[in-house]
């Protein structure tokens, strides 16, 4: 038994972790590497509004601009509030965020930003802000770091979360008890097939709690990133909005600037707008659309975006002289697990924090740089809450218990054998990736939609009924597939109920904002009644 269980090793997990530093033993569970999950990958920046023209206040506008009408204005509120503070935080733990002249930290805009209040490490600030936080979560005695350890269900004990259970290494299935759970678990964009997120984004998080229980939101809200890098047989390699807050321009195959003809905003609009604007002029002229950086100086333009020079340079591309290949792909999922100001999801002793959440902050889509700063911010408050859970409910604080950091890697072993599953799990993947690019992407309608939840209706059925079967547990595929098909559904019955566009959901049937049927969220969940 263990007093904290995080589920996770990114921004949310790593800052929730600070705050129970000394709170008695956590036990980190972490599906792969500890360092891989989007915070790694994340490449443009954090926002906050720490810049002499910039207040909160202009922030949370910005913000609620983006979310189109749909975002919960108290989580705004403490977002930008907060923001400032943790990022100053992360400036005195020694985060190497790039500097102007005057030694500040520089500060960038991107897309529906009014400022210039991103702050950046060149194009890899996620891995500069995991390095920062591991620094301060490697010396925590009563921190246990469990790598190669997949989360596949929740335990459930009356109404409350008691643990999780797990796979590690050698296959079995293995039960971690814990007094609160947190799932830090990030992202989903692997249930579609083109995505910038990496192999360990497949919702699992938002899959667990929902099977649990526990109410999801916000679900039909998927935000595609208009600029990922488009060859055959490469990676969906981001290419930052950072380079269009430079200068870098969208032009069709002609080398034609085609933005302004579908938006005033031009280059920066929100991405969802800047997305049907590829795909449009891309099915209008038959050929790709491309990033171009002409205008721009070659020695600054490798110099500001070294990993994306050469993930190009990996490709056969000159970033700066090169028409660089782009196109629409899965980014982030605004909604999750519905937790409140603290962390708290509806299942008691469930917490959840980072992109796995939904805080209601990104409502309808995300502002650019929000996210990071959202598990920084609500990592830290989820650990806090957790913390203050425990003291309140008796849990004896012990600073220096050293027997807790030896039983925060105990647990029982279930000892249902090594798992096992079938070839059929792994095409199944693949088929509903397809399936939700093609029929749940940037243009959606009730045919579609519906089409979609037909074929996901009884994969959703099948791989419940597997999750039953203990003489035949799944194996890694086989668990990918169930939280792909778990979530996908979920996103599709979301998509089909919101007859109306808004923010990063589209329906071509119905094209308008329509706030007196729809300023309102969608929930699942039995706790979200
Ligand atoms: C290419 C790219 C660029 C981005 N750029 C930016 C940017 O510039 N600014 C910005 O604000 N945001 C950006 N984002 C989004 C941002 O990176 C993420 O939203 C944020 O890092 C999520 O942090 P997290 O802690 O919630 O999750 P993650 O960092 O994804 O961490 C999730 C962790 O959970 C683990 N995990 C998953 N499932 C399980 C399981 N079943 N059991 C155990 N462990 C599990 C993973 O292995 C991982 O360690 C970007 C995202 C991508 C993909």
């Amino acid at each position: 038994m263990t007093d904290h269980l995080i589920i996770g090793s990114g921004i949310a997990a790593l800052r929730a972790a600070v705050a129970l530093a000394g709170a008695g033993d956590v036990l980190m569970l972490t599906k792969a590497e500890p360092r891989e999950g989007n915070t790694g990958y994340a490449q443009g920046g954090i926002a906050a509004a720490i810049g002499r023209d910039d207040s909160p206040s202009r922030h949370l506008a910005d913000t609620l601009a983006a979310g189109d009408g749909l975002c919960d204005e108290r989580a705004v509120a403490v977002l930008v509030a907060e923001g400032p503070r943790y990022v100053r935080e992360l400036l005195a733990w020694g985060a190497a965020f790039d500097r102007g002249a005057d030694g500040q930290p520089s500060l960038a805009i991107e897309g529906a930003h009014s400022v210039r209040r991103v702050l950046h490490a060149h194009d890899a600030t996620g891995r500069e802000i995991g390095r920062t936080l591991w620094t301060r979560v490697a010396p925590l005695r009563n921190v246990l770091v469990h790598p190669h350890a997949r989360a596949v269900g929740l335990i459930v004990e009356g109404d409350r979360c008691a643990g999780a259970r797990y796979v590690a290494e050698d296959g079995l299935v293995t039960s971690a008890r814990a007094n609160r759970t947190l799932l830090a678990t990030g992202g989903a964009g692997q249930v579609y097939r083109e995505t910038t997120n990496p192999p360990v984004a497949t919702g699992d998080g938002i899959a667990i709690a929902y099977r649990a229980g526990a109410a999801v939101a916000d679900l039909e809200f998927v935000q595609f990133h208009p600029t990922a890098l488009n060859m055959p047989g490469q990676p969906r390699f981001l290419l930052s909005e950072a380079l269009r807050g430079e200068g870098a321009r969208l032009v069709n195959g002609a080398g034609d600037a085609f933005m302004a003809r579908y938006d005033p905003v031009g280059d920066l609009a929100p991405r969802d707008r800047v997305s049907r604007a590829i795909a449009r002029e891309a099915e209008r002229t038959g050929a790709p659309v491309f990033l171009t950086l002409d205008r721009l100086d070659p020695a600054f333009v490798h110099a500001r975006f070294p990993l994306i020079s050469e993930a190009c340079r990996r490709a056969g591309l000159d970033l700066a002289r090169d028409l660089i290949p782009i196109g629409p792909a899965a980014h982030y999922v605004m909604g999750g697990v519905v937790t409140d100001l603290d962390g708290r999801t509806t299942l008691p002793g469930l917490y959840a924090a980072g992109e796995v959440a939904c805080t209601g902050v990104h409502g309808a889509n995300r502002l650019a740089s929000n996210s990071l700063l959202e598990g920084l911010v609500f990592g830290a408050r989820a650990g806090a809450a957790m913390r203050a859970d425990a003291a309140r409910d008796g849990w004896a604080f012990d600073a220096t218990s050293a027997s807790a950091m030896e039983t925060a890697g105990e647990s029982e072993r279930e000892g249902r054998g090594r798992a096992a599953g079938t070839a059929g799990e792994a095409l199944h993947a693949d088929a509903v990736r397809d399936l939700m690019w093609q029929l749940v992407g940037l243009f959606r309608d009730a045919r579609g939609l519906r089409d979609a939840i037909a074929q996901l209706e009884p994969l959703w059925r099948a791989t419940c009924a597997r999750l039953q079967d203990e003489a035949a547990p799944l194996d890694a595929d086989g668990w990918r597939t169930a939280s792909l098909v778990a979530v996908g559904r979920l996103i599709a019955r979301a998509a089909l109920r919101r007859e109306e566009s808004r923010g990063a959901h589209y329906r071509l049937d119905f094209p308008e904002r329509d706030d007196v049927a729809w300023k309102r969220r969608i929930m699942e969940g039995r706790h979200g009644g």
